[in-house]
């Protein structure tokens, strides 16, 4: 069976169009930025660029690692672009953007993992917009605590760093991660006292009771923001979508979490971790 015609009609978005779409295309284009929104195929493309909101891709779109499910890129990356920072926060200046979400493919190529253009590029935004709330999407620095450390103490005010799914898939899914390299990463971002975010896709093949296991385990190591969304094939080289997930199955996991004691579940098909970010600010 061709999944992506059995694709559920709750999957269904509206096509990108209007003004302020045209003027983040622009921009980005202008500026020869990334964003995963692009790169990942993003469905949520009318509605957030719509908004004036995007997701900005640092470190160049060719990732060192080959995740079954992601649709960028691998291969060796470019050298590294030093102009990038001051790009970034000049499109984040010209968009006045209000939060703004910043992700980066892995760098394990990079002795500092392509931290300090990380770190550049926060210091830079909060400069040139000091009023702009900052969301960093961050790997995990192959588990080089340092080059983690490098970002952290920029102080963004949202660290995401997605688990992406349960224990069991872990292999299969990204086989350059470990999950408790990543449940380490997330304590470590909590330990330093920030709002700690994470994200599962769902429909990878995962059991009611590895989600519930996941989010048992995000929550022990101080995870306060947890996005869940369905899971998209971007080709038919990538992962199997082994099930659709309703949105009823969704709003019971929100449920759920909301009763584990996460501060905010973000739980939907269409839910990707940079989705309705701005939301996610809770008081500290
Ligand atoms: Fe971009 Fe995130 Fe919106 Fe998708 S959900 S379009 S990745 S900002
Ligand atoms: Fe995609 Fe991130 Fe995996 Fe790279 S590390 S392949 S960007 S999900």
């Amino acid at each position: 069976v061709n999944q992506m015609q059995r694709k559920p009609n709750w999957l269904r978005v509206k096509l990108p169009v209007g003004k302020e779409y045209a003027h983040v295309r622009s921009l980005v284009d202008t500026h020869k930025l990334h964003t995963i929104c692009e790169s990942g195929n993003c469905p949520n493309m009318g509605e957030c660029w719509g908004a004036g909101t995007a997701t900005f891709m640092i470190l160049g779109n060719i990732c060192t690692r080959s995740c079954s499910f992601c649709a960028v890129a691998t291969g060796r990356p470019l050298a590294v672009d030093t102009d990038e920072p001051n790009r970034v926060a000049n499109s984040v200046k010209l968009m006045q953007v209000k939060h703004c979400v910043i992700t980066s493919v892995d760098r394990d190529d990079l002795k500092d993992g392509g931290s300090t253009i990380w770190a550049e590029t926060i210091n830079t935004i909060r400069r040139e917009s000091p009023d702009t709330t900052l969301e960093t999407l961050i790997p995990d620095f192959r588990g080089v605590w340092d080059n983690l450390d490098r970002v952290l103490a920029t102080r963004p005010e949202v660290v995401s760093h997605n688990l992406e799914t349960v224990r069991r898939l872990t292999k299969e899914v990204r086989i350059q991660a470990k999950y408790d390299r990543s449940l380490e990463c997330l304590r470590r971002i909590n330990e330093a006292g920030l709002r700690t975010k994470s994200g599962i896709m769902l429909g990878l093949g995962e059991t009611e009771e590895d989600v519930l296991e996941a989010m048992a385990d995000l929550l022990a190591v101080g995870v306060h923001i947890l996005t869940l969304g369905q899971y998209l094939q971007p080709s038919r080289s990538h992962h199997p979508v082994v099930d659709w997930i309703t949105p009823e199955q969704f709003e019971k996991y929100k449920v759920v979490g909301m009763e584990m004691g996460f501060k905010y579940v973000e739980s939907g098909p269409l839910v990707r971790s940079s989705y309705h970010a701005e939301k996610h600010l809770f008081e500290f």
